[in-house]
């Protein structure tokens, strides 16, 4: 029974499709979610299996030994089941094991080709590098306000980077059809993950979909409402809290520092403008200290100085 796989996105969902006949399956993500996490799927942690089930593929080939062929599925079924993509390399591979499976392994050395998985590891995360590089130029919002679509072509056009750093659009195969029984839409049939990667880094394009690199993890995210937004609502390892919740927190306390030192500056500074009227100082005198004090307090606020060295400097 061959796997079919189908992506296709609708409003703000990504939908995937795929399975076989008697036994489909269907998964839903917000849209941009599923690009977003592979980036910063670790594939090298994984190396091994590739290895491993290259042998496996050669062995199955050369020794013909079809006890191999319910370990390889099962290995590439766990595999897919780290990131929806590999669902696809999992379906490919699933289909070409039967039909060499159904020829008793004979002259299937151009069905099975192993180094195809051998190198996935090593192309996933150059994928990942060069997405990474293509977000940066163009999507991410602080790369400058130009239409998406202009920074794109500078980008291809400027021929700074190694041509192998530079992700390649490619061909796609993608029909426009009935989905869900009660909508049409751009329906990709994937070859491969570049074709998976290559629709949605266009889709988001298309969009203009603005992504931001989050201020506590550092990867990145969508930015789906308010562009001010700073931090990403992925749970921090091993917590309940999300980077926004720490976030939430930093600026709270930031806030209440600044509080904090405005208040201190305020008391020394009308104190010591009391002392003009009093005749202690002269108003020279003082506004030469405000000045000064106005750079401590900054030097506070920018935390240069701690809270307590600039009251120390204060009361001198
Ligand atoms: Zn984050």
């Amino acid at each position: 029974m061959p796997h079919k796989f189908k992506v296709y996105i609708q409003n703000d969902n990504e939908y995937f499709e795929y399975g076989t006949e008697d036994y489909p399956l269907r998964k839903e993500f917000l849209f941009g979610e599923t690009l977003i996490n592979f980036l910063y799927f670790d594939i090298t942690e994984f190396e091994d299996i590739y290895m491993e089930l290259g042998e496996k593929l050669k062995s199955l080939r050369t020794e013909k030994k079809p006890d191999y062929y319910g370990s390889l599925l099962a290995e590439l079924g766990k595999m897919a089941e780290k990131h929806i993509y590999l669902e696809l390399t999992y379906g490919v591979w699933a289909d070409r094991l039967e039909e060499a499976l159904e020829k008793e392994f004979n002259n299937v050395e151009g069905l099975l080709p192993e180094n195809e998985l051998i190198k996935l590891p090593y192309k996933v995360s150059l994928l990942q590098k060069q997405i990474k590089e293509l977000f940066a130029r163009v999507l991410d919002i602080d790369s400058g306000r130009e239409p998406m679509g202009k920074k794109l072509a500078a980008y291809y056009n400027a021929h700074t980077a190694e041509p192998s750093d530079i992700f390649q659009f490619k061909k796609l195969q993608i029909c426009f059809e009935p989905v869900r029984h009660e909508d049409f839409a751009e329906v990709l049939y994937p070859n491969d993950i570049y074709d998976i990667i290559g629709f949605f880094v266009k889709e988001l394009i298309r969009r203009e979909q603005r992504l931001r690199v989050c201020k506590n993890c550092g990867k990145y995210f969508v930015l789906r409402g308010r562009s001010n937004v700073e931090y990403c609502d992925r749970l921090i390892d091993g917590s309940e809290k999300s980077c926004r919740d720490m976030g939430a927190i930093n600026i709270w306390n930031r806030k209440k520092n600044d509080d904090e030192v405005f208040k201190l500056y305020r008391r020394e500074y009308k104190r010591r403008f009391g002392w003009i009227r009093a005749g202690k100082i002269s108003p020279d005198e003082f506004y030469k200290w405000s000045e000064i004090a106005r750079e401590q307090k900054t030097r506070c606020d920018n935390g240069e100085i701690s809270l307590d060295e600039f009251n120390a400097w204060l009361k001198k």
